[in-house]
């Protein structure tokens, strides 16, 4: 990639008109990961709080073996109150004309499809929404609901972005991801033989994992025939399985100049179709490393660098 293709720019192409995602973090909602169904405790870096500003204070628990689900009156209200609470920030900082709601937190296939079905059609319904982005893991999505989603995807724009991290199965074991790459290959294969978009999303730093790990994690991602990407820097923010190996000293987060070398490696790696959804991430909630936490200075020292290396922004 010689041009910087953002997600942004495909949306503009394909529509003609500012979009914003909106993100949703649904109550009740949570992961196999955690819950005990595949592994618990999540991934070692899985602080969900870190993902979205609407993250669930409330605990609540959804039973997936009862098709009942007393929390759905609940989650419809979240739902409703997340987007509209979003939708008037948004108007005054970025006046947008369309809007993609963005079921970020946890595992967002991983509830009994009537209530995915219930959630997505509503989401539907909310004024200038031409579609949705479902964050979710791929061990986690039924046949049933990628084929709702394939029906949907004829009226409205449909992603499903995949947690795909690293393509090194000793890495996943390592960060107790719970599935192994080619469990990402079969899912993705599936779901893009159905004709759906998907986003792909990379981690860079993982435990022990060299360049020369995360590049090939690039190239097999890429082969994987997804539309689009996301990178971001493993950091450390507390409450995490990994704040306690950092504060051990066995975990030594990937530094800047590291993180965008391999970043701008990667991206002039890209086919000129895949567009890029993120390329960092900042929190200020965070134990490490520093220079994590201010997103906007990482952004100005990344378009530099992209500059540097001859690509266009
Ligand atoms: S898949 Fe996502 S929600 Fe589940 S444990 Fe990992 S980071 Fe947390």
């Amino acid at each position: 990639m010689d041009k910087l293709y953002t997600f942004g720019k495909y949306l503009r192409n394909k529509f003609n008109k500012n979009i914003k995602k909106v993100p949703i973090s649904i109550p009740g909602f949570t992961c196999p990961n955690i819950d005990g169904t595949v592994a618990r405790g999540g991934c070692v870096f899985c602080e969900n709080e870190s993902f979205s500003p609407n993250f669930q204070k409330e605990k609540l628990t959804l039973n997936l073996n009862s098709k009942e689900n007393p929390l759905l009156k609940k989650q419809l209200k979240a739902l409703k109150k997340q987007f509209f609470d979003t939708v008037k920030i948004y108007n005054n900082i970025y006046k947008p004309e369309s809007y993609l709601v963005y079921f970020q937190s946890f595992t967002n296939t991983y509830a009994p499809f009537e209530t995915l079905k219930k959630l997505y059609d509503t989401a539907l319904t909310f004024p200038d929404v031409i579609g949705l982005s479902i964050g979710t893991r791929t061990d986690s999505i039924e046949d049933k609901t990628l084929k709702y989603l394939k029906d949907l995807s004829k009226d409205y724009e449909i992603w499903i972005e995949y947690g795909i991290q690293t393509s090194n199965d000793k890495t996943l074991k390592r960060i107790n991801r719970g599935h192994d790459f080619k469990n990402v290959k079969e899912t993705i294969k599936k779901t893009k033989d159905l004709g759906l978009n998907v986003c792909g999303h990379l981690i860079f730093g993982l435990p022990e994992e060299t360049q020369e790990d995360m590049l090939k994690s690039v190239e097999d991602t890429i082969d994987l025939g997804i539309d689009s990407i996301k990178f971001h820097p493993l950091y450390v923010t507390d409450n995490t399985l990994l704040a306690i190996e950092y504060k051990k000293g066995n975990f030594i987060p990937i530094s800047e100049e590291d993180y965008i070398d391999t970043l701008v490696k990667a991206i002039k790696m890209l086919p000129s179709n895949i567009s890029i959804q993120r390329m960092t991430a900042g929190t200020k909630n965070l134990l490490s490393p520093d220079w994590c936490r201010d997103k906007a200075t990482q952004m100005s020292h990344i378009h530099k660098a992209l500059k540097e290396a001859g690509i266009e922004l």
